[in-house]
């Protein structure tokens, strides 16, 4: 199926959510994951009017961005060493996956002017999961006021591998109570508005509980 056609099929379910939930269509931003797929699969995205592009890995990042004419607002999404963060930083507008002090420090020094990042929360403790334990995040938070160029956007998950929806569905609303609460803060380096949760498989549920950003590869792009 052509990405026109399934983005037409994401746009239904994304208004059948909002609807669900008294949400505005408008609030929720779709980055489309690109990494499983070709340069030419992408360069489709842009076309069918996707503008915000998400990659996990550097390599992945720099053939899209070298191939794609129409210059996209690229997201990293995916766990980033920090000493891959000097490759990135001049091409992505989002970080998604802001989980320690050390890389804070290194997107800081490199960055020219201040970078929007999401720090990510391990909601369910799964433990192979990446992100920050939910009652570190605050302090975590605070403590990124020393970095000029790291400025909070909002919140990231990412949820374990289960079906259950009443479980996934209270993951999500748990990720809502805490960038509320991030948010009330009023940290000025942290304004912590948005919520970046929902992938193919459960971005509905995370739109019923507050997703304003979601981060959609297979069900949008995938190549069948
Ligand atoms: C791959 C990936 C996605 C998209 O996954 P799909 O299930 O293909 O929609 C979203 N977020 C992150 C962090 C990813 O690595």
């Amino acid at each position: 199926m052509d990405v026109r056609d399934k983005l037409g099929l994401l746009n239904e379910k994304i208004k059948k959510a909002c609807d669900a939930s008294g949400r505005n269509p408008e609030d929720i931003t779709v980055v489309a994951v690109t990494k499983y797929v070709s340069n030419e699969r992408a360069q489709e995205a842009l076309e069918a009017g996707l503008n915000h592009l998400g990659e996990n890995r550097d390599e992945g990042l720099d053939s899209k961005w070298e191939y794609l004419k129409d210059k996209p607002v690229w997201h990293f999404i995916g766990s980033l060493q920090s000493r891959k963060v000097k490759n990135i930083i001049d091409k992505v507008t989002y970080i998604h996956s802001l989980d320690r002090h050390s890389l804070a420090k290194e997107i800081d020094k490199r960055a020219e002017k201040p970078v929007s990042c999401f720090v990510q929360v391990n909601i369910s403790g799964e433990e192979s999961k990446q992100g920050l334990p939910p009652q570190e995040v605050g302090s975590f938070i605070e403590g990124l006021s020393q970095y000029e160029n790291i400025k909070v956007a909002g919140l990231m998950t990412m949820m374990p591998n289960i079906d259950d929806e009443a479980e996934l569905r209270g993951y999500f609303r748990k990720m809502k109570h805490l960038q509320t609460e991030i948010a009330e803060m009023n940290l000025k380096h942290a304004p912590c508005q948005e919520l970046s949760m929902g992938m193919s498989n459960d971005f509905m549920i995370a739109i019923e509980e507050g997703a304003t950003f979601i981060r959609v590869g297979t069900a949008l792009v995938g190549e069948d």
